[in-house]
């Protein structure tokens, strides 16, 4: 079977090494971002490498409309999806007090609802073919809580109950449906966390580092291969073993 994947937020970070990943399994690859089409160009190139096509498309997946636009778009030049990563993200941090309803509903739009509309299109999608894996990248602030992200724990506790309650709708259909809660990861979200904060939170890491994005890359390429057949309904941490 011809494997496409579609992975939100891959032109940098997490979703970059994702894609290269699958890239790698002969997966053909739809890079997404939200503007940066330049950098998406650089990670397709990479999975071009493998001799797989790749495409790049930015589009914001906080809109419903252009996500179905770019779904209809991949179908008809690649094919129909069989693998969804579902990795944009974005964070807004502050304390409750000082969150404004604004910084709350970005980042459950762009981390949450965006998982809704592309899981909603592509497993109508993958229904039809009676085969799909989809992973949603979550995050340990959503297992675990921390200050000054209400709104990004929000949503990424509300991605496991969303993944739960799709993999019970989807598994007769042969589609699997995880989440992988990475902890601390090496990208552009992290990078300007002060160095005290940073040393704190490696004092309370059993490997005493960050992630590279190329270990939760590792993972993600597991459960979507055809390899990870049984796996279904399940939050996997890959957080370097986090005492909180
Ligand atoms: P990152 O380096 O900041 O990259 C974010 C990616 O998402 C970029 O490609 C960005 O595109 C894209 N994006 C953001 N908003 C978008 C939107 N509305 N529509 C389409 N694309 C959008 O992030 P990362 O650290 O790799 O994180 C990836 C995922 O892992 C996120 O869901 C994050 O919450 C999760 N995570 C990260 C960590 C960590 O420590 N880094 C830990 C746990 C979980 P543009 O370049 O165009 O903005």
């Amino acid at each position: 079977m011809k494997q496409i994947a579609i992975v939100t937020g891959s032109s940098r970070g997490i979703g970059a090494a994702i894609a290269e990943n699958l890239a790698s399994q002969g997966v053909h690859v739809v890079i997404n971002c939200r503007s940066n089409k330049e950098q998406g160009e650089l990670v397709a190139e990479k999975c071009r490498a493998y001799g797989v096509e790749a495409l790049v498309l930015p589009w914001d997946v906080a809109d419903f409309a252009a996500c179905e636009a770019n779904v209809k778009t991949v179908t008809e030049k690649l094919g129909a999806p069989t693998i969804l990563v579902n990795n944009a993200g974005i964070t807004q941090d502050g304390l409750l007090m000082r969150m404004t309803e604004e910084q709350f509903d970005a980042v459950i739009d762009t981390n949450l609802k965006s998982a809704f509309y592309m899981t909603k299109l592509c497993s109508s999608l993958m229904m039809k073919a009676r085969y799909g894996r989809i992973i949603n990248i979550s995050s340990v602030a959503g297992v675990y809580g921390n200050a000054g992200q209400a709104n990004y724990a929000a949503a990424k506790a509300g991605i496991i109950g969303f993944t739960k309650a799709v993999a019970k709708e989807l598994g007769s259909r042969n589609i699997t449906v995880n989440a992988v809660a990475p902890g601390f990861v090496e990208t552009d979200m992290t990078k300007d966390l002060g160095d005290n904060i940073k040393e704190a939170a490696k004092g309370n890491i059993a490997l005493k580092r960050f992630a590279q994005p190329e270990e939760i890359a590792a993972l993600v390429g597991f459960l979507a291969s055809p390899t990870a057949s049984y796996i279904t309904a399940q939050v996997i941490l890959a957080d370097g073993g986090m005492a909180l």
